[in-house]
């Protein structure tokens, strides 16, 4: 096939640039160095469980989300909007008051924060949605904790529930991430639902990609070096094309266009382990927060409570989630089930280990300085882009952004050119 455009990488970021660029006429090749689409949103079938690579969701409110992919084909199913919290041996409800003004009353007397903290929310979530994205992103940084800490919040619901949630979210045990990203995901959380599509988040890639010709995406091609008009794969074939968008993990993004060596990007890690059980401890589409301030766990949760085609009949499917991916698999199993021992009762000795993703680079670290990711500069050489991961701004709203927006550049870029002057122009990438 002759594409117009080689994309490497199909993540998010990538699929979504090479649907922008068959929106507007080209034919894109999507080059893919494992054996599947998605990246880091990839789903496993195994003894009929359905593994998601991580815990990870989907925030509906996400605009560049609403506008690529066909919420009601995911068959979309929301978690409770809150959370329970476990502090000092019991399990607290917290709520969205928002999204479920009846559990008011609970959420004033609940032992997560003061009643100045509950007032507080209010005054947040107005700050959270004031102004639009870009302007979130142009006030004043801080860190999430210090913003919080300004804003009045106690050391108790820091410690019992702001912890606890956005840690997971970030992967960053602290709070230590970027005051304008802690805004962008409370955004999200306020404004949306926070779901599992049916079948698995792998079906938000494999949506788009069924929107991509089959000859589009080419599996097990891994990019290697980029020359002038070409992609050299690491099998020696040669790829040419008009234009050439890397959407690749940001080191990979930094080999491929040979960038002198630098420190690696912090990254932050976490580590997801799947066990199978007949029954879910909790019912309902809870997810359950530790709030102790100790111990490894950070979260559970019960995604066959919410859909049930991720555990076979008969059985649910668990999911426990720690920071890190250093430790042992086995010892920090143990740790995990003694830790969960107060929490569930000696059920927990029962469960199946089926799993576990240990993700050392999930995320790069969200500290500040964050700039608006809406913004970047993507167009790298004459004929080459760069989408995906923007530094510090992970997550699945920037990687579809980005990857449309680099598909609506690179295709302006040729349409402008003619073929021949574009092709001339081309400089190795540096
Ligand atoms: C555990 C976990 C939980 C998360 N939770 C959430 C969440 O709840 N909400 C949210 O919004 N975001 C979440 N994220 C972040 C979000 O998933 C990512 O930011 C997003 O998927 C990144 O997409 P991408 O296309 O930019 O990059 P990637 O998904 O990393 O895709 C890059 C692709 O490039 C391929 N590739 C790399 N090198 C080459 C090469 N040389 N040649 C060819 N192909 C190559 C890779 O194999 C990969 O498929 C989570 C991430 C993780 C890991």
């Amino acid at each position: 096939m002759n594409a117009d455009v080689i994309v490497i990488g199909a993540g998010l970021a990538g699929l979504a640039c090479a649907l922008a660029l068959r929106d507007r006429g080209l034919e894109p090749l999507v080059i893919e160095a494992s054996d599947g689409v998605g990246g880091r949103v990839r789903t496993d079938h195994r003894e009929g469980f359905l593994l998601d690579r991580g815990f990870q969701v989907l925030q509906t409110w996400y605009p560049a989300a609403r506008e690529t992919l066909d919420y009601a084909r995911l068959d979309l199913r929301p978690f409770y909007p809150g959370a329970l919290v476990r502090i000092e041996g019991r399990l607290h409800r917290v709520s969205d008051i928002w999204r479920r003004p009846d559990r008011l009353p609970e959420m004033l007397f609940s032992p997560v924060g003061t009643l100045a903290d509950k007032i507080r929310l209010l005054k947040l979530r107005q700050r959270c949605l004031r102004g639009d994205l870009q302007a979130l992103y142009q006030r004043p940084e801080t860190t999430a904790l210090a913003y919080l800490q300004a804003l009045g919040f106690s050391p108790r619901i820091i410690e019992r529930f702001f912890k606890p949630f956005f840690s997971g979210v970030f992967f960053e045990p602290d709070l230590a991430v970027s005051s304008r990203t802690f805004e962008f995901v409370f955004r999200a959380f306020a404004l949306g639902d926070t779901a599992l599509p049916a079948r698995g988040m792998g079906e938000i890639p494999a949506q788009l990609a069924a929107r991509l010709p089959p000859h589009a995406i080419r599996l097990g091609a891994r990019a290697e070096r980029i020359e002038r008009a070409s992609v050299v794969l690491q099998s020696g074939e040669r790829l040419k094309a008009r234009a050439v968008v890397i959407a690749t993990e940001s080191s990979e993004t930094a080999r491929l266009l040979q960038q002198p060596r630098s420190e690696p990007l912090p990254h932050r890690g976490t580590s997801c382990f799947y066990f199978s059980a007949h029954h879910a401890p909790v019912g309902g589409g809870y997810l359950l927060l530790n709030g102790e301030g100790r111990g490894r766990i950070n979260s559970l949760l019960f995604p066959s409570n919410l859909s049930p085609y991720y555990a076979p009949p008969g059985r649910s499917l668990i999911s426990v989630n720690v920071h890190g991916a250093d430790e042992n698999p086995d010892t920090l199993e143990t740790r995990i089930r003694s830790e969960l021992r107060p929490w569930l009762g000696e059920q927990v000795r029962a469960w199946t280990r089926l799993a576990v993703y240990r993700l050392p680079h999930a995320l790069p670290s969200q500290r500040p300085p964050v700039p608006y990711p809406g913004s970047q500069e993507l167009r790298r050489a004459d004929g080459l882009w760069s989408c995906g991961e923007y530094q510090g701004a992970p997550s699945i709203q920037w990687a579809l952004h980005s990857g449309q927006r680099a598909g609506c550049e690179v295709a302006n870029a040729l349409q402008a050119a003619p073929l021949d002057r574009a092709q001339d122009n081309r400089h190795p990438a540096h």
